[in-house]
């Protein structure tokens, strides 16, 4: 029987685990609560007669930019190829309340250069938040295959486990070109390890981690490793960047309607909205009076 790894990633509070759930028939805790998934769960999803996926349910993380534990879980496993659980897909969970910021993630684990799928969960929710999303568009951008799901509902499952079937489909250019963070660093970088990948080779130096194909006693001494200062700012322009392309894909990709919105709070920021116009042509027509 065939076997596909796949790593189920993505921010705190997105579904990861109910979409697990869905996938594996498995009953892990779902919590409305981040860091409920504190260490990695393993389940099984039949896809065909002769062909199964190991799905691996990681915690949470919000980048690679690895500040606590369990985000060091998640590099330190898409780091290192020997590991026996490195994905031959990854799957990067988001939600349609709070796209952009969980698209940041999803560009990191693109530029490792890993099959990576983007599954968009609770797309029941958005037809309360006037959300319409244009597919095809973010999968051309994105250079990957999106699966628009409602793991409450159990909607487009068949569909992920299609796109999960046909990974090798799926490219795996980059989003970024690490090179742009810094020309003259990056361009150094490449000529010292011409056959490493550049955004790998950041991770390593910038997180402590460890990483079978280079260790970090081979980083040349003190050229690139800059000073802790220098690193941050680096870091910081990398997120400043991920987010010019993120915002450049969804002001095409995705459109937020307020006034078809059928939330509460939407309804009532639109009532307030009309109060406020009230009270300002009542308080108009009272000056009005007054004066005259
Ligand atoms: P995780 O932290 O990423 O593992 O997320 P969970 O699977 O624990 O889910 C977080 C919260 O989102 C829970 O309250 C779920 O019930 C809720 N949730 C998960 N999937 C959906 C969905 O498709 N639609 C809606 N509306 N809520 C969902
Ligand atoms: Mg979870």
């Amino acid at each position: 029987v065939g076997n596909i790894n796949i790593a189920l990633i993505g921010n705190p509070n997105v579904g990861k685990t109910s979409v697990f759930n869905q996938l594996t028939g498995l009953n892990q805790q779902v919590g409305n609560y981040p860091g409920i998934t504190v260490e990695k769960k393993v389940g099984i999803c039949k896809l065909a007669s002769n062909l199964k996926a190991t799905i691996l349910d990681l915690p949470g993380t919000y980048s690679l930019n690895a500040s606590s534990l369990d985000e060091n879980v998640v590099i330190e496993l898409l780091l290192n190829k020997n590991d026996k659980d490195y994905p031959d897909v990854a799957i990067v969970v988001t939600e349609v309340e709070n796209l952009k910021r969980n698209l940041l993630l999803f560009t990191q684990i693109k530029d490792l250069e890993i099959p990576t799928i983007l599954v968009i969960n609770m797309a029941d929710r958005m037809s309360y938040k006037g959300i319409t999303l244009d597919i095809p568009y973010l999968e051309k951008m994105l250079k990957t295959k999106v699966a628009l799901i409602s793991s409450r509902k159990n909607e487009g499952i068949d569909e992920l486990k299609n796109l999960i079937i046909k990974y090798k489909n799926i490219p795996t250019d980059p989003c970024l070109n690490a090179s742009e963070i810094d020309p003259i660093y990056f361009d150094n970088l490449r000529k010292a390890f011409p056959n490493q990948l550049l955004y790998k080779l950041w991770l390593v130096i910038t997180q402590d981690v460890n990483f079978v194909d280079l260790d970090r006693k081979e980083l040349p001494n003190p050229s690139f490793t800059k000073s802790k200062e220098d690193l941050k700012r680096l870091q910081h322009k990398e997120t400043i960047k991920r987010y010019q392309f993120i915002n450049e894909v969804l002001k095409v990709g995705q459109t937020v309607d307020i006034n078809s919105a059928k939330d509460l709070r939407s309804r009532l920021d639109r009532i307030l909205m009309h109060k406020v116009y009230g009270y300002l042509i009542f308080f108009g027509i009272l000056m009005l009076i007054f004066q005259s």
